[in-house]
């Protein structure tokens, strides 16, 4: 059997997005990740739901930014930039600082101070990303990324970068070419919301090439604690667990109300006590490691499930498939995990000692 060879996301779906042919295409061959099916999580809702994870923390940098940072990075080689620069609550830096080490590009990240998770800073340093913490948050740290971007020679590649969300609408292609149409509810977590703007675009594109037959229901979930769109106001002092979504003032907060009025969806939020509960159950039941803010597409399934929201869903249609983004892999931030789950305690290096601690059964022994 041959196999064929993956050449990422852009040469995949190169004519649906904004490259020539003289666009010097910069991969690390993302995208192609899997969509899992999910029994625990289907179960959990009830007999009538199939709900399948787009394990995004598989990609290169093990986020979806990849997704987008591959076209953003061609582009701003394409146009002869001389570095690109971004603000980041983690993932942003990461991938930006890969795909810049690959395109031979300088990479400044500005990040606020002590809110990012390890993997993530020693991501962005590895890469050789000049990385500068300032004493603010997120919001502060988009603000100053953007003048500087328009002052200087400096590529933005924060999503309000149109190229970002180009790449980023092809996850949604993905989900139809596995699943043969579009899912009835997509739902994943919303932070910046370039995201959900992405999937919907990418969702809406498929429609009107008539590859899927409906459009999905879009669900976007935010933290409560910095749950501006739910609220309807910016947060000042943004809080959550879920350091990816810790965002007090979304750059694509409009997009993504279209996005959920269009879809006739839902924009919600979750509790970090829920989240963490998801983070867990996914880990252990499902065998699937993601980072806090990734658990939020799966505890909002939860959430609106036991308030019936599903219901009149399920008198319509019969069965239905729910897709969850699952948007970063959980090894990015170990430290939160070993904080969450106690780790063992040391014993005698004896084979008595770890039976017991192991709790493996006496009588089971072979005789
Ligand atoms: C960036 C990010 C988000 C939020 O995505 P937005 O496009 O900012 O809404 C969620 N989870 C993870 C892991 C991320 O890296």
């Amino acid at each position: 059997m041959k196999i064929e060879n993956y050449r990422g996301v852009i040469e995949r779906y190169r004519k649906f997005l904004p490259v020539s042919k003289t666009t010097p295409v910069v991969t690390l061959l993302e995208g192609n990740t899997p969509l899992i099916f999910s029994p625990k999580i289907s179960r959990l809702l009830g007999s009538k739901f199939r709900v399948y994870l787009k394990y995004e923390g598989l990609n290169p940098t093990s986020s979806f930014k990849d997704r987008g940072m591959t076209v953003a990075v061609s582009k701003a080689k394409e146009e002869k930039q001389y570095a690109v620069i971004c603000a980041s609550t983690g993932n942003t830096s990461a991938s930006a600082a890969a795909y810049a080490a690959r395109a031979n590009l300088k990479c400044i990240v500005v990040i606020p101070q002590g809110a990012i998770a390890l993997g993530k800073l020693a991501q962005a340093l590895m890469h050789n990303a000049r990385v500068v913490a300032i004493d603010g948050n997120f919001d502060d740290a988009l603000r100053i990324v953007r003048e500087i971007s328009l002052r200087f020679p400096v590529r933005l590649v924060n999503s309000i970068n149109p190229h970002r969300i180009e790449g980023q609408k092809t996850a949604s292609f993905e989900i139809a070419d596995v699943l043969g149409d579009a899912p009835v509810f997509h739902s994943l977590p919303v932070g910046n919301a370039g995201n959900i703007t992405a999937y919907w675009k990418g969702y809406k594109e498929y429609y009107s090439f008539k590859k899927i037959s409906h459009l999905p229901v879009m669900l976007g979930f935010q933290a409560k604690g910095s749950s501006p769109i739910v609220q309807g106001y910016p947060f000042k002092r943004p809080k959550t667990v879920a350091t990816a979504i810790r965002i007090g003032n979304p750059a694509s907060w409009k997009k993504a109300v279209e996005a959920r009025n269009e879809s006739g969806g839902i924009i919600d939020s979750v509790t970090d006590r829920e989240i963490i509960y998801v983070y867990k159950l996914l880990a252990k039941e499902e065998g699937i490691f993601v980072e806090p803010a990734s658990s939020a597409s799966v505890a909002g399934l939860l959430k609106l499930n036991k308030q019936g929201y599903f219901d009149r869903f399920i008198k319509r249609f019969g069965e239905i498939t729910i897709t969850c983004t699952l948007t970063g892999h959980g090894l990015k931030d170990p430290e939160l995990a070993v904080k969450k789950i106690k780790p063992p305690g040391v014993v005698k290096p004896t084979l008595e000692a770890v039976v017991k601690k192991s709790r493996i059964n006496r009588e089971d022994a072979v005789p």
